[in-house]
């Protein structure tokens, strides 16, 4: 059932308050999430009041009321990071509806995710997706995939589920990804697949390097 706004059985039009839990995923985004909410806490959207509160991942999973809304919120898309956001979706109250929003900087143009085949973290850049990419380290070429849809694909979320790219200190992604979950049906994290298990550790303690472009013919 879609999430509805503001439709009470009173004949007077009232607010309805909702909380957003936003649950910053990695522990080094805290303060720059904790800022750019703090800024914007109190939003009006239709007939919703929108408090934006930032909770630690063990905060959002003791809270039961049904009115709140939860957003997972990560930066990059390596193997690391996913099986963080995984562990924290699975934890959260299944009441609780979600989405998962991918924070960037400003103007930002490029993400980090881990080849799919050995794990190495790739820097890709948005203008490259849709190329053939090919992975410095194990030299198998694959699809470049933008990284909303690479992150659906990992976490086995499908297209009613909401994932928004949301950059650093612009009020107007910020609304527009409230507003994306105020009336999706949420995210469900039930079939969750681990996908690493079969690779190596020390894979996760390289650097970052840039994915190679395959010229086309
Ligand atoms: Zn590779």
């Amino acid at each position: 059932m879609p999430f509805s706004c503001g439709k009470m059985k009173t004949e007077r039009v009232i607010m309805e308050k909702i909380t957003l839990n936003c649950v910053v995923v990695d522990e080094s985004d805290i303060p720059t999430v904790d800022m750019f909410i703090s800024e914007y806490a109190l939003m009006e959207l239709g007939d919703c009041e929108v408090s934006l509160k930032s909770v630690t991942p063990d905060e959002a999973a003791e809270k039961t009321d049904s009115n709140d809304l939860t957003a997972l919120i990560m930066r990059h898309s390596d193997l690391i990071t996913l099986e963080t956001v995984k562990k924290a979706a699975t934890s959260l109250s299944k009441k609780n509806l979600m989405g998962l929003w991918i924070l960037r900087m400003e103007g930002q143009k490029d993400f980090k995710m881990s080849c799919p085949m050995c794990g190495q973290k790739l820097w890709v850049r948005d203008s490259d997706v849709n190329k053939r990419g090919r992975c410095p380290n194990c030299k198998k070429a694959f699809n470049l995939p933008a990284q909303c849809k690479q992150v659906r694909g990992l976490l086995s979320m499908d297209e009613t589920q909401p994932v928004c790219t949301v950059f650093e200190q612009s009020k107007i992604s910020l609304e527009s990804a409230v507003r994306e979950l105020l009336s999706s049906v949420g995210a469900d994290f039930d079939h969750l697949n681990d996908s690493s298990d079969n690779l190596d550790d020390s894979i996760y303690n390289k650097a970052t390097v840039q994915v190679e472009i395959q010229e086309e013919e």
